[in-house]
């Protein structure tokens, strides 16, 4: 990921001169004031935003490389405007009507204006202060070549909890991160009191692949991002449990056990599960004799205040009309343009190699009477039945009059193993629709 250039803020005294020497908005033809008069109390209250004429942030509105730090804070790069005319030169929707020449034009008319009426802001310290960090935080977020996951991470350790989702956005709040595992010592047949051996308790974690990389046993899985106003994200899957055992090896064995088994699950990747650690005991037949389960972190999570679709609505009211993988489409005017897709063979590449599935959901409904988002899952499940990728799919209350909806989604998978995948659509524990894949490698 590449960082954005970002330069530092004007300084105080930089501010204090700007303002020194304007007294209203520089936009052509705008009267406002920099800064609002009570007429009762007199108190002033800062109405206005500092504006770089070439952006402060790489990428951002008339970027230019060629400055250097110094150049970009400086009096000539600022003017002053007010706060509504300091975002419309800034937004995607009109930037392009304001070039540098026009706002260097505007600044000149400002500085003529002041020579004219003698009339300025005189800021102390702490205005100025309040000027530079009111237009700090009005800077957009500015990203180049680079990945913004909102997601959580999935839990680093046995029985961790997953990390919940990121928000960007006016109103906007971070999921909740998982609760941890639960932790259950097992006890019974062939077992022996833990307390007895508790020095001899030594785990080491995390687990090596044979890749090198690594995993943490039965973590939850991650929560999900959301960006825009009023969002919340995902909030995390919660950790696997932990148990423990102390085994009687010698009743064991006693009892005809020739063989041990131990599956070490993994933790949730992509939002989906983590898998069960479990342990068996054979005998030479090959009969179990004794099985111990610790069940993996649960996935992500469907947000608190959205409803998930209940088997109720899933029969009588809600429908999924299509789900299918598909090489490139966009959505134009409500209608779906497709380029390629609804295969059913996946040649997987040589190399384990993570990419994203696009996946078209479209889905309508009748007579949804409340007014709470509802929301239902995507998952990629492997051949195992294993899920190895999960994404939730939410509707909010203002698409409820159009009765349908249509999604594209991007879903992260690796296909390790070959045979047959599926897509499944599910709320509630049932599957609203599937879709089957094979994976040939
Ligand atoms: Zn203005």
């Amino acid at each position: 990921m590449k960082i954005a250039i970002e330069h530092p803020m004007p300084t105080v005294a930089t501010i204090k001169r700007l303002y020194a020497h304007a007294f209203s908005c520089g936009y052509d033809g705008c009267k406002r004031p920099l800064y609002r008069i009570d007429e009762q109390s007199s108190e002033r209250t800062l109405a206005s935003r500092i504006c770089h004429i070439h952006a402060r942030c790489e990428g951002g509105p008339r970027w230019d490389p060629q400055q250097t730090p110094e150049q970009n804070r400086s009096d000539s790069n600022l003017i002053l405007m007010c706060i509504e005319h300091a975002d419309v030169i800034d937004v995607a929707a009109t930037v392009s009507n304001y070039s540098a020449q026009i706002l260097r034009d505007w600044k000149t008319k400002q500085i003529e204006t002041f020579d004219k009426i003698r009339q300025g802001w005189m800021l102390n310290e702490a205005m100025a202060q309040e000027a530079i960090d009111s237009s700090a935080q009005s800077s957009t977020l500015n990203l180049q070549n680079s990945n913004l996951n909102l997601g959580g991470k999935g839990g680093a350790g046995w029985g961790a909890g997953g990390g919940g989702g990121g928000a960007i956005g006016p109103n906007s709040i971070g999921g909740r991160g998982g609760d941890g595992g639960d932790y259950r010592v097992v006890t019974g047949p062939h077992t022996l009191p833990i307390e007895k051996f508790s020095e001899n308790r030594r785990i080491s974690l995390p687990i090596q692949n044979s890749d090198g990389s690594l995993f943490f046993p039965g973590a939850g899985g991650d929560g999900q991002g959301a960006q825009g106003d009023n969002l919340r994200g995902g909030d995390g899957g919660h950790g696997g449990e932990t148990v423990e055992v102390m085994l009687d090896c010698k009743s064991l064995r006693e009892s005809g056990t020739s063989n041990f088994e131990i599956i070490v699950g993994k933790g949730g990747e992509f939002g989906a599960p983590g898998e069960s650690t479990i342990f068996r005991a054979y005998r030479e037949n090959g009969d179990v004799i004794k099985e111990i389960e610790a069940r993996g972190g649960d996935g992500k999570k469907m947000p608190e205040s959205t409803s998930e679709i209940t088997p109720n609505e899933a029969s009588k009211i809600f429908r999924i009309t299509t789900l299918m993988p598909v090489n490139s489409c966009e959505i134009q005017n409500g209608c779906l343009f497709i380029l390629g897709g609804g295969w059913r063979t996946f040649y997987a590449p040589e190399t384990p190699i993570s990419g994203a599935w696009k996946i078209v959901v479209a889905m309508e409904w009748t007579s949804i009477e409340d007014h709470k988002p509802r929301g239902f899952f995507v998952s990629i499940f492997d051949s195992n039945r294993q899920e190895k990728s999960r994404k939730i799919v939410e509707i909010h209350p203002d698409f409820f009059p159009l009765e349908n909806s249509m999604w594209i989604i991007d879903m992260i998978v690796s296909p390790t193993m070959s045979g047959r995948w599926s897509i499944i659509a599910h709320a509630s524990g049932e599957i609203l629709s599937s879709y089957y894949i094979n994976i040939v490698k």
